[in-house]
């Protein structure tokens, strides 16, 4: 693995600032400890230093956020990973992660699947990776979205070290102690499955799952340890339950109404879409291992998807980036940029891969914003996002340089 020293000062930068979404020429970045101590006017001086890094007069942005990943889901096929070695898996989820930073993720919050360990290595610089956001394993009642069994079979794969995605849990009791196990881990938030979903394959995706009970004894448990609920849930009746019982953010929302947007609203929720995740399983679902049931779900939630987008964005919901692409379709995952400039701004999308996303995970003021404080975790641009956010949908044209936490992390501006 190649080491790089971090760099100390970037200077000609043209600083895109998250906080207003505006381009401020002309600036140089202090970098102390892998933070950015300062933003100021270059000046002639700044040339002289050394190690400096002079971007002249390209885009510098924060790294981008995607906050709804899983990077240990080596195949479509969620109930294979069940049964394959953890180490197998872990090999996986590195090459994942690689290539989520290239793609200028510098943050990745994992909603099922990831756990400290990953978490860890990548902390200690074992692989190149995304800073990762982790929940554990996503809790799920039986025959439910994280139930990864055909109809026949009977025995559950939970053993300590099985790589699946999720836990079965059912009744209060069970529910509690499965959160209580996912958050002393360390899981910065718990997940559980409010609806059917597209990848399980005995669920209906107009299912709605556990009882109001276990779902506030999860948000209990997660509330206890300042985290909160996070929700798997497609339809307006999954999402509004959720919403009302305590769930502080839906993953999906594809089949959302008016009254979900006001329940976001009232109780300062999010949403995080999913958009390209439905177009490749519907493409290659088949070839990448999606079972038949699944392809089968995919039509459901696929057409109202961008619909629920625009709904949500005209009525003022937090809206966070999110790709939740499986096995070979991790290849996609940028491609979500285009897909939301359909319906919403560059500026409205770059907020969800941004502020808003860092808002989501605690991290507002340290991720998403290049301001005194925060990781320097930053992207060189050659192109401008904020006048076209599609061109990041093909990273290796526009993204020359990936930072993280000051050191150049990938470099595709010398690989061209
Ligand atoms: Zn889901
Ligand atoms: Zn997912």
């Amino acid at each position: 693995m190649q080491i790089q020293s971090p760099v100390k000062t970037i200077i000609n930068a043209t600083v895109l600032d998250t906080t207003d979404f505006t381009l401020k020429p002309e600036k140089t970045l202090e970098i102390r400890d892998g933070l950015i101590a300062e933003i100021r006017q270059s000046i002639a001086a700044d040339r002289e230093v050394p190690g400096v890094l002079d971007v002249g007069g390209r885009i510098v942005m924060p790294g981008l956020i995607d906050a709804h990943v899983h990077v240990t889901a080596a195949t479509a096929g969620l109930g294979e990973i069940a049964h394959s070695s953890p180490n197998y898996i872990a090999a996986k989820s590195k090459r994942i992660m690689e290539q989520m930073l290239a793609r200028g993720f510098t943050t990745v919050r994992d909603v099922a699947g990831a756990d400290y360990g990953l978490a860890r290595a990548v902390e200690e610089g074992l692989f190149h990776g995304p800073r990762l956001i982790f929940g554990g394993k996503a809790l799920s009642q039986t025959g439910g979205h994280g139930d990864m069994r055909g109809p026949g079979e009977t025995k559950l794969d939970d053993h300590r070290c099985c790589p699946a995605i999720g836990v079965v849990c059912d009744g209060e009791t069970a529910v509690r102690k499965a959160a209580r196990d996912q958050l002393r881990t360390g899981a910065h938030h718990l997940k559980i499955m409010l609806s059917g979903g597209v990848a399980s394959p005995t669920d209906r995706v107009d299912s709605i799952q556990f009882s109001d009970a276990e779902i506030r004894a999860a948000v209990e448990e997660a509330e206890a340890c300042n985290r909160y609920v996070t929700g798997h849930a497609y339809t307006a009746r999954a999402v509004n339950r959720g919403l009302r019982l305590g769930v502080r953010c839906i993953e999906h929302g594809n089949l959302i109404d008016d009254e979900s947007v006001e329940l976001f609203k009232e109780f300062g929720a999010f949403l995080v879409p999913t958009l390209v995740t439905y177009v490749h399983l519907k493409r290659d679902g088949a070839a990448t291992g999606l079972p038949l049931e699944s392809q089968r779900k995919v039509d459901t939630v696929l057409a109202a998807g961008l619909q629920s987008l625009e709904r949500a964005t005209k009525g003022g919901v937090k809206i966070a980036f999110g790709t939740d692409l499986l096995g070979e379709m991790h290849q996609y995952q940028s491609e979500e940029f285009e897909i939301r400039a359909q319906v919403q701004s560059s500026e409205q999308v770059l907020r969800s891969a941004s502020t808003t996303a860092a808002e989501l995970i605690s991290a507002a003021g340290k991720l998403g914003v290049l301001a005194p404080g925060a990781h320097a975790d930053l992207l060189v641009l050659n192109a401008d996002p904020l006048a076209d956010v599609s061109i990041l949908a093909r990273p290796d044209e526009c993204i020359d340089l990936v930072l993280k936490a000051g050191v150049i992390e990938v470099d595709h501006a010398s690989a061209r």
